[in-house]
């Protein structure tokens, strides 16, 4: 006979090791194991939050941790079983002390105002912008001059790594800043979250929803956690409604657009595209090296600038490994008490990186002139012929698809285009391969032409 309460301690003693302090508590708490039936193995949890949670996010690792106590299991079953609060039947409530709400723990490096959950760190003035992210920054000074009026609510997608919640906190700071009665507050969705079922567990639901309502700026990074969990959403709705229709300011991140996120309600999704909707690319050379500059500079360690150049040209991927790459160089050179060569350097940064991507912007566009038997130098000169537009559309296009090349760059490129050009020229390719077989065709011709030689 399986001593279920036991195996649940134990494997709560595994789990907790591997989730943060609050996220345990909250997701945890007042669960048991209840049953072990036919392989498998059935979870009593307070909610059907709590379910949901579970049942997208930790499943899995349970399950894992579970088969060390019960090698036969094969799957996890959630049950709700209501329970006052605080009486869960193997509960380690009493055990750990409630912590505050919250996972703070990655921001230890600085302070954080209690009141807005803002990072002081984050400034807008610290914020590079170029090409790959100027449109972002600009919807973000819209925001700050224009509070809840003119874009509303902002959503900013774009991969991890790239400044989101830089620029989403220095939108605050800088708020906070030059108006002090402005009520803000930042949070990611997660910890929207956590808070909420926290208040269910605690019955104070409505005292959560007051806190909300009262913010005029709401700052949610991250919003893509939503997915899928509808019930989450449900109350998102409500808050966001009742924030939007007193022109309080909602500003998202996400790592994708709204209509890229799957498991999003349609009425949710619509709201958030009812606002200004602005991405950030990756960023190309010359952003990479400005990046580069400015934070050697902060720093105040000597780089050289052909180091940065260096740097610049083989981390590719975004902010955060540039940053990574520039910390490990400063220090290996503390460590080993000297300036690095450009051979150090590269030696370094071999062995902490991944092999660098196969396709270039150059490599696209000669793949294009060259299936489309067209001159290179004619692909970037102001006409309007429809063979050179064409291809040239088909590269914009590509560009952005399969590089994440920012518009206003691609826009660059093409002979002082606008990003708006490039905008139209990606959206329209992007509906005619729906529909049109010989454009299909040829797209996959040419991706096969840049790809297939080299994997
Ligand atoms: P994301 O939220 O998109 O994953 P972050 O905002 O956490 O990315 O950025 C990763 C790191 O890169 C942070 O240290 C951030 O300060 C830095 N960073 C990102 N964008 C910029 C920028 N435009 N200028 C300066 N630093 C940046
Ligand atoms: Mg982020």
């Amino acid at each position: 006979m399986l001593d279920l309460d036991k195996i649940w301690r134990d494997a709560l003693t595994e789990i907790e090791l591997s989730v943060s302090r609050a996220n345990f508590i909250t997701w945890f708490r007042n669960t048991s194991l209840s049953r072990y039936e036919n392989k498998i193995v059935y979870i009593d949890v307070p909610n059907a939050f709590v379910k949901e949670w579970h049942s997208d996010k930790y499943c899995r690792e349970v399950l894992r941790i579970l088969r060390s106590f019960i090698p036969e299991a094969m799957a996890v079953q959630y049950i709700i079983v209501q329970q006052p609060a605080g009486e869960g039947k193997v509960s380690r409530e009493n055990i750990i002390p409630t912590p505050p709400v919250g996972d703070q723990a990655v921001f230890n490096d600085f302070y954080i105002d209690r009141e807005t959950n803002l990072n002081p760190k984050y400034t807008l003035d610290t914020f590079i912008v170029g090409s790959f992210n100027e449109i972002a920054y600009s919807a973000a000074l819209g925001v700050v001059n224009n509070l809840g009026s003119l874009y509303n609510p902002l959503f900013i997608y774009g991969g991890v790594g790239l400044g989101k919640t830089h620029l989403l906190q220095a939108i605050g700071n800088r708020v906070k800043s030059v108006r002090q009665e402005v009520k803000i507050h930042y949070m990611t969705s997660e910890k929207f979250a956590v808070e909420y079922i926290n208040s269910i567990q605690n019955k104070d639901t409505y005292l959560f929803k007051e806190k909300y309502r009262k913010y005029n700026l709401l700052i949610i990074d991250d919003i893509q956690f939503f997915s899928g969990k509808l019930k989450i959403q449900e109350e998102f709705f409500h808050v966001f409604n009742s924030l939007y229709d007193m022109n309080n300011q909602i500003i998202f991140s996400s790592d994708k657009p709204p209509k890229h996120i799957a498991g999003l309600e349609e009425r949710l999704r619509s709201r958030f595209e009812g606002g200004m909707i602005v991405d950030i690319a990756q960023p190309e050379f010359e952003s990479r090296l400005a990046i580069l500059k400015s934070k050697a500079d902060s720093k105040s360690f000597p780089v050289d600038s052909e180091v940065l150049e260096y740097i610049a040209s083989v981390v590719i991927e975004n902010i955060r490994e540039l940053e990574g790459a520039l910390n490990s160089i400063i220090g290996q050179s503390k460590i080993r008490g000297r300036i690095l060569s450009l051979n150090d350097v590269k030696d370094v940064l071999k062995r902490n990186s991944k092999p660098v991507k196969t396709t270039s912007i150059n490599q696209i566009i000669k793949a294009i002139v060259d299936f489309y038997n067209i001159e290179e130098r004619h692909i970037f000169k102001k006409t309007r012929k429809k063979e050179i537009v064409r291809p040239r559309q088909i590269a914009m296009y590509l560009l952005r698809e399969d590089l994440n090349t920012s518009y206003p760059y691609i826009g660059q490129k093409f002979g002082q285009k606008d990003h708006t050009t490039v905008m139209y020229a990606h959206k329209k390719i992007g509906e005619e391969i729906e529909r049109d077989k010989k454009l299909y065709e040829e797209i996959k011709a040419i991706r096969g032409i840049l790809y297939e030689s080299r994997v």
